[in-house]
């Protein structure tokens, strides 16, 4: 069997759920039995997410191997119950300095290195390298953008040269969107068959198109959409806004576009598998009571960035652990600036279940976060902080416990007399010379769990590898004095003393931990710690 390819291109507009149509597919692929991986193949000339503000790009979603790629890699991984790596994930930037990396070697043999064939050449090479890499029978690539921009036009010709080489064993899917304007009340199918045709233009010719719209498709539009576009109406997908986006593969799977792809391909699935995730769908409907959960951080409103898409591993990780424990998730979003204005406000977090404090950088709103730690910390409420909601703690405790006046972290004090957070000589080096991309602790690391304490009792074993992305680290030299403030030390690097879990002692749930557990919570199995910080939660509720 051959392997093959499914292209997932956007049309009309962004933001329509490509990223999702492409995970839910990967999702039903799975549940058929067959090997699927995701690839997403990002526009953009960064070489990687890391150096992408996630108020304008989404969260910086990090893989086992360290890189940090796009939001999108984060829902193949949930979706596909898989582990990514940097195989599947490209930027034009890492595409173009891999062919003139490859020409400084005088690789190509004294050619003129041109634009085509050279950059789609490098782009199937990567296409093809995760597939064989993953042993995927099916390798949906996600091309970000939409049809007819500039930036993703390789990308496209790329998959072209491959349709072309291989008709067989490549398809196209256009994700698009059909708009129902205010004062008409009519859905319109204009803007896809543009899309269709500027997807035409490129060279290609899509064999299914998603629907995306806020209504189901209706058969008239289904045919006219199938005429103007040149497919068959079963070809034609309805999909309907859902009220989560984990009814998606349920969704597509009920309109049979699984068995449409693979008969395309001339497969036939082995089975198909839906009844777990339908237990799951099912689970999330029935939900009616809540937990409340505020997340505290600093936030900003700035153009068209959303929250959900900054934290979007963070609030599924929530939303899992709520459902398994039959609880409908009710997250609010505080800014912690306003503990900041407004210091008696902190008490109206005595209205949630509990408290989470995100990964984050730099000094807006840290006073405020703080202030929020401390009262939760004071009044019992449980606690989850996730990288720099460990370390801001950890810096609570010590002001506020241990009573070591102006401690703080260097990241934001560099001359603070009592450095509760440092930074790693090799990281000092980093930062003076600006190093700045991909130089961070990334990636999964093992850590060694100490007996006895929250963390060991939720893992249920003594060692566990999690995911990291942060330049600071908990020094040493104050472990002493937090210990005696009641601090519990109960995670650490298996190869070096550095502290992964804090935890409180005399708290009903209060942990820190350095890494980014969100990475690793999946729909079916929501991770350890969310679970254990949410089933507290529950219990305060
Ligand atoms: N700013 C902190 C650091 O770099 C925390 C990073 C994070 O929360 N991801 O160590």
């Amino acid at each position: 069997m051959k392997r093959k390819y499914i292209f997932i291109v956007g049309g009309v507009m962004s933001s329509v759920g490509k990223g999702v149509t492409a995970a839910s597919l990967g999702a039903l692929l799975t549940g058929k039995g067959l090997r699927v991986t995701a690839v997403k193949a990002d526009p953009y000339i960064n070489v990687d997410a890391g150096t992408m503000n996630p108020t304008e790009h989404g969260e910086v979603f990090v893989t086992n191997d360290g890189d940090e790629t796009d939001q999108d890699m984060g829902n193949y991984e949930r979706f596909l119950d898989t582990e990514l790596t940097a195989t599947n994930y490209m930027t034009t930037g890492r595409v173009y300095l891999t062919v003139i990396e490859r020409e400084r070697n005088l690789a190509y043999g004294g050619k003129c290195v041109e634009v085509v064939p050279h950059i789609p050449e490098e782009i199937i090479r990567r296409i093809e390298n995760a597939a064989r890499v993953n042993k995927a029978d099916i390798t949906i690539v996600e091309i970000g953008g939409t049809v007819g921009e500039y930036q993703n036009l390789l990308f496209l010709e790329a998959a072209r040269e491959m349709k072309l080489r291989h008709p067989a064993d490549v398809v196209f899917v256009l994700v698009s969107y059909l708009p129902i304007p205010a004062n008409i009340g009519e859905m319109k199918t204009k803007p896809t068959q543009y899309a269709s045709r500027t997807l035409n233009s490129t060279g290609i010719q899509a064999d299914f198109i998603v629907c995306r719209s806020e209504r189901p498709l209706d058969t008239p539009r289904r045919n006219k959409l199938a005429t103007f576009c040149g497919i068959t109406p079963e070809a034609v997908i309805s999909a309907p806004d859902m009220p989560s986006i984990y009814e998606v593969p349920l969704l597509l799977e009920d309109d049979g576009l699984g068995e449409k792809i693979l008969k395309k391909f001339g497969m036939r699935g082995r089975g198909s598998d839906m009844k777990p995730w339908r237990a799951f769908v099912k689970k999330i409907h029935d939900a009616k009571r809540s937990v409340k959960i505020a997340v505290v951080g600093k936030y900003f409103s700035t153009g068209d960035f959303t929250l959900a898409d900054s934290y979007i591993s963070v609030i599924e990780s929530v939303k899992h652990a709520a459902w398994h424990h039959d609880r409908r998730p009710e997250l609010t979003w505080v800014d912690a600036a306003v503990y900041e204005k407004q210091p008696a406000r902190v008490k109206d977090l005595l209205n949630y279940d509990g408290v989470l404090v995100p990964g984050g950088f730099g000094g807006r709103g840290i006073d405020g976060i703080i202030r929020a730690i401390r009262f939760v910390r004071e009044h019992n409420i449980p606690y989850l902080g996730l990288c720099y909601g460990m370390q801001l703690a950890c810096v609570e405790l010590a002001r506020n416990v241990a009573k070591l006046r102006g401690a703080h972290t260097v990241e934001i004090e560099p001359k603070t007399p009592h450095p509760i957070i440092i930074v790693n000589p090799y990281q000092q080096e980093n930062i003076a010379h600006h190093r700045y991309g991909g130089t961070m602790r990334l990636g999964a690391y093992p850590c060694r769990l100490t007996p006895g304490t929250r963390a060991h009792a939720a893992y249920g074993v003594d060692v566990i590898s999690e995911r990291h992305r942060h330049r600071y680290e908990f020094n040493n030299e104050y472990r002493a004095a937090l210990e005696k403030a009641g601090l519990v030390f109960s995670g650490e690097y298996t190869k070096k003393p550095l502290v992964e879990i804090v935890e409180l002692r005399n708290h009903p749930w209060f942990v820190g931990v350095q890494f980014h557990p969100e990475f690793k919570s999946r729909p079916l199995r929501p991770h350890p710690l969310f679970r254990e910080f949410i089933r507290a939660a529950v219990k305060r509720a």
